[in-house]
């Protein structure tokens, strides 16, 4: 049986930030479902516990994880209600408000790094292969390949590094090289060092087996100057024999409308008019002007700029870009933590639009059900977008998204087609507030006056599938293939310089076979 370690720094429902968690959740289980012998690796964060399990009832496995020369403990839990996972617990890295965002960032996640890799001669499950995931988890890659391998329970392991945002590089200085215990020969453009400084996010790209990506279209986006982040010229260059862009799917149990104990009112494609009893009961639950016939838009997002939030600060027409939305017959709900210019922008919008609009300055999952179920349309005008969940919930949720034409929203939005009666919300394509208001009214006249159309485009998004089953098979045949390509490689006991030298031999001996070929026939 194919065994794989998952290594993520969040996994729904213990610990989330964003998609990240929702993929670490999701995927594993669809992996063991189709016969992959999968475990989680995750840190203990304070926030999980006493939530999960109960730890007091369990005795963890300890050892010593060595960063450099100093020495921390680390106590591994281990609970199988899910997925098998393992805890790594150590609360002077873990027990904090949040999850990211600390000075010893570095320190904290090359720990775990460090910790993950050591545990595996501790908890007697030898993985065939870590999937490592976004920059927390980069250094796995680098120090199983040149720190671990010479043990033989390593030999064989190989790694799959996916890249969830390329914006988030884990970017530090010199000091992260003595915390993994790496000689400065590792600050090298061909090794981990990025503008001046160390990258955990460039430890995975150049010594994972395979890189991947979340959807097909980020994959070519990330090779460009625009998107790269500065990695572009890697990773059109060494990287791009080993990438693949696997498209994100959701965990289809826990965002079912039919089935959602968050949400006033259960629905299906079947039974649309339930969805309307969401939209009457959340307007009254939170003191928005109840009426059924106002399009109730929604946004569940980090609040940054790279989901899109810098459009509407934007005038249309001489006018605020909210002002100018809100002169539609609209009501307006946020959900989202993030940058303190747009919260304040936020806060005194719903000051100014009081029962037509709500702001949420806040992460709260069932709101964001019952928000995802009461809404007409979902906006997600992001300037970039490896995949995005948000608008395959929607989508699930009858929810209409719009969004920006852009790397995963591209590839799952189809603009919808009113003669075909195809698609399953509404495209823009050039990065501007003025554009994103066009698609809002394009929306809105949809709502409006072409009631059947719209019903449509709700229907053409909840019939479509949207679980992890097409893409963790995708998964399952790229972790057999890096293992059999390996199996081959170690077979031949070849590497790449060796190849490179019999092929010179094979051609040298023809020359020279031919050469005596002439010779003789003369
Ligand atoms: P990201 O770039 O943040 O990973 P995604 O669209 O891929 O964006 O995933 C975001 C996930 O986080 C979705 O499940 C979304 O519903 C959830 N989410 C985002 N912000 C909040 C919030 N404030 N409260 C609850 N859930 C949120």
């Amino acid at each position: 049986m194919l065994k794989c370690l998952f290594v993520s720094t969040e996994v729904a429902p213990y610990a989330k930030t964003g998609g990240l968690a929702d993929v670490a959740g999701a995927l594993p289980k669809e992996l063991r479902a189709q016969g992959v012998d999968v475990r989680i690796a995750m840190p203990y964060y304070g926030s999980m516990q006493g939530r999960f399990f109960d730890d007091s009832a369990q005795e963890p496995i300890n050892f010593d994880v060595f960063l450099g020369w100093k020495q921390h403990p680390v106590s591994v839990f281990y609970d199988d209600k899910i997925v098998p996972t393992y805890f790594f617990k150590n609360d002077h890295f873990y027990y904090r408000g949040g999850l990211y965002g600390y000075d010893d960032d570095y320190e904290r996640f090359a720990f775990f790094c460090k910790a993950v890799l050591d545990s595996i001669q501790h908890i007697g499950f030898i993985p065939d292969i870590i999937h490592c995931n976004d920059w927390q988890t980069g250094p796995i890659c680098l120090l199983l390949k040149d720190k671990y391998k010479w043990d033989k329970r390593y030999e064989n392991i190989r790694s799959i590094f996916t890249i969830h945002n390329m914006k988030f590089q884990g970017l530090f200085g010199d000091y992260a090289l003595d915390t993994l215990g790496l000689g400065s020969e590792y600050k090298a453009a061909d090794k981990i060092e990025f503008n001046g400084g160390i990258s955990f996010l460039k430890a995975g790209l150049v010594y994972a087996d395979f890189v991947t990506t979340v959807s097909p279209s980020y994959v070519e986006e990330l090779k460009t100057w625009e998107y790269g982040c500065g990695l572009d010229g890697l990773l059109r260059d060494t990287v791009a024999t080993r990438m693949v862009g696997i498209l994100n799917g959701i965990d289809t149990e826990k965002y079912d409308p039919s089935d959602d104990p968050f949400i006033y009112e259960t629905y299906d494609v079947d039974h649309l008019w339930n969805k309307e009893k969401n939209k009457l009961e959340f307007q009254k639950e939170f003191g928005l002007k109840q009426n059924s016939r106002s399009m109730m838009i929604g946004i569940i997002s980090r609040i940054t700029d790279q989901k899109g939030f810098d459009l509407m600060k934007q005038t249309i027409d001489g006018r605020w870009f909210l002002d100018k939305l809100m002169d539609l017959n609209v009501q307006f709900v946020l959900l989202g933590t993030g940058e303190y210019e747009y919260e304040n922008m936020f806060k005194h919008f719903s000051y100014v639009y009081g029962d037509r609009a709500r702001v949420f300055l806040d992460f709260n999952e069932e709101l964001a059900q019952k928000i995802y179920a009461a809404c007409d349309v979902f906006l997600m005008p992001s300037a970039f977008e490896p995949c995005g969940l948000g608008q395959l919930i929607a989508m699930r949720y009858g929810t209409v998204p719009i969004v920006r034409k852009t790397g995963g929203l591209k590839d799952t939005v189809i603009h919808y087609n009113y003669q075909t009666k195809e698609g399953t919300g509404f495209e823009f394509e050039e990065y501007s507030g003025y554009w994103l208001y066009q698609k809002i009214k394009e929306a809105y006249d949809c709502y409006n006056y072409d009631h059947e159309d719209f019903k449509q485009i709700m229907k053409n998004g909840m019939e479509k599938s949207y679980g992890w089953n097409e893409s963790a098979k995708k998964y399952i045949n790229l972790y057999k293939s890096v293992l059999e390509i390996s199996a081959l490689w170690n077979q031949a006991n070849l590497d790449v310089s060796n190849i490179w030298k019999e092929c010179a031999e094979k051609i040298y001996k023809v020359k020279v076979d031919l050469g005596n070929y002439i010779n003789n026939n003369k």
